[in-house]
């Protein structure tokens, strides 16, 4: 139900419970956060309340400077912790708001060709899309492009590659999501209020639209992958 993500220099666990935190108003029944610690994805996630997934973190802390976290409403699967996001594949990481439509028919096709499914949510569907994409010789941004052609429905997403740490792929159709600019910090939410301890200037998405984050730069494209401008804007400022 909320998403956030952070390219930094300094560990962004902490900072990603935090703006999770300012996005609680819109409800939720689980939270996750993952990074990549020394190389490797590492995630830690919780049902209930952020206080339990702070306390996970607390006996467990994360030390990556390159992250994405979810607040969870379940549409597709119990709230429990192994369907809270992110879900990974491989060396994918991705945390993801609303509902992928055709995921039935994906999730067919990808079990038909040897992916298990760990969850019972919508969103796994969209992880193993993207590796198989990799596996067969996509670099990750093609392989985030491709995968996005393939989902109908509703949803905002964040997307982490285990290879490159200077790296998130931001995507939206339909959930508002929003991307941020920092000093050599970039930052990814779902509104102006998540992002709002980080920076006062971000550029909405528009539906169709995904994004390159990276430390010193962001791109924002269309779905035929054209380069497209968007609007910076002031926001509620920094708190
Ligand atoms: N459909 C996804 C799930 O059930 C995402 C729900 C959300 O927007 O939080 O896990």
């Amino acid at each position: 139900c909320g998403i956030v993500g952070i390219v930094s220099h300094s560990p962004v666990a902490p900072l990603i419970v935090d703006a999770l935190k300012r996005l609680e108003y819109r409800g939720y029944d689980s939270a996750g956060v993952a990074t990549i610690e020394h190389g490797a994805l590492a995630r830690r996630r919780a049902e209930g309340k952020l206080v339990n997934l702070e306390n996970r973190l607390k006996a467990e802390p994360l030390d990556g400077t390159i992250g994405i976290g979810h607040t969870r409403w379940a549409t597709h699967g119990v709230p429990n912790e192994t369907n809270a996001h992110p879900h990974f594949s491989d060396g994918v990481a991705i945390v993801h708001n609303g509902i992928i439509e055709n995921f039935a028919e994906l999730r067919t096709e990808l079990e038909r060709d040897g992916y298990t499914f760990s969850s019972q949510t919508d969103t796994e569907v969209v992880a193993h899309l993207i590796s198989r994409e990799l596996k067969s010789g996509a670099t990750p941004v093609e392989a985030a492009h491709n995968t996005l052609k393939r989902l109908q429905g509703a949803f905002a997403l964040a997307i982490m590659f285990k290879g490159d740490e200077d790296m998130i792929v931001g995507a939206r159709n339909g959930p508002p999501l929003a991307v941020g600019h920092g000093e050599g910090e970039m930052f990814l939410g779902s509104d102006a209020i998540a992002l709002a301890p980080f920076t006062n200037s971000i550029t909405y998405l528009e539906d169709g639209d995904w994004a390159v984050v990276r430390h010193n730069n962001i791109a924002i494209f269309d779905m035929d992958g054209n380069k497209v401008e968007r609007k910076r804007q002031k926001s509620i400022g920094t708190a």
